[in-house]
């Protein structure tokens, strides 16, 4: 199946890459995939560490649909926490 591909404004090809998933161990919850996100896809969540009764907060993929494939959450994360998708058409 081909893939979706766009076009820049100069009319060359451009394979958009979809937010896939975030590593939460890895994620420090910086905000800044969030502040870079220009189209709501972000969204922090909490998840516990039931062994020491702390919890922390990550972010997460809440509006997954929303997504342009920009890959501009990629760029701006110090921890390289996430993965990306092309999409079949
Ligand atoms: S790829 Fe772009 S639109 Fe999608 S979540 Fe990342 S910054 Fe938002
Ligand atoms: S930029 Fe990376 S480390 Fe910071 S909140 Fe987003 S996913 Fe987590």
């Amino acid at each position: 199946m081909p893939l979706l591909i766009g076009k820049t404004r100069g009319g060359e090809d451009w394979t958009p890459t979809f937010a896939e998933s975030v590593d939460s161990e890895k994620c420090i919850g910086c905000g800044r995939c969030y502040k870079a996100c220009s189209r709501q896809v972000l969204g922090p969540t909490d998840i516990e560490d039931e062994e020491n009764y702390t919890s922390r907060m990550v972010m997460d993929i809440v509006e997954p649909d929303n997504c342009i494939g920009c890959a501009g959450c990629g760029v701006t994360c110090p921890k390289n926490c996430f993965s990306f998708i092309t999409l079949e058409i």
